[in-house]
């Protein structure tokens, strides 16, 4: 998966593709969360790899799913 900026109409777009797709996951976004969130030190837990700045792509992806789950 591509996590080089989320800047830019095509990124966006697929962007909001995967919000949908994590938001019709029963729990979905709630998992990522307990993976992806921010630590002390301002990278992303869940991002072990490549140490990424909190907000990580996937954790925008979850935070903004989130609510669009919960609505349903
Ligand atoms: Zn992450």
């Amino acid at each position: 998966m591509g996590v080089a900026t989320i800047e830019g109409y095509e990124i966006g777009n697929a962007v909001e593709a995967a919000i949908r797709f994590v938001a019709e996951q029963p729990g979905g976004a709630r998992r990522i969360l307990l993976e992806h969130h921010r630590r002390d030190d301002g990278q992303c837990a869940g991002c072990l790899t490549v140490p990424v700045s909190w907000p990580c792509v996937v954790g925008v992806i979850a935070t903004k799913a989130l609510p669009l789950e919960s609505a349903r």
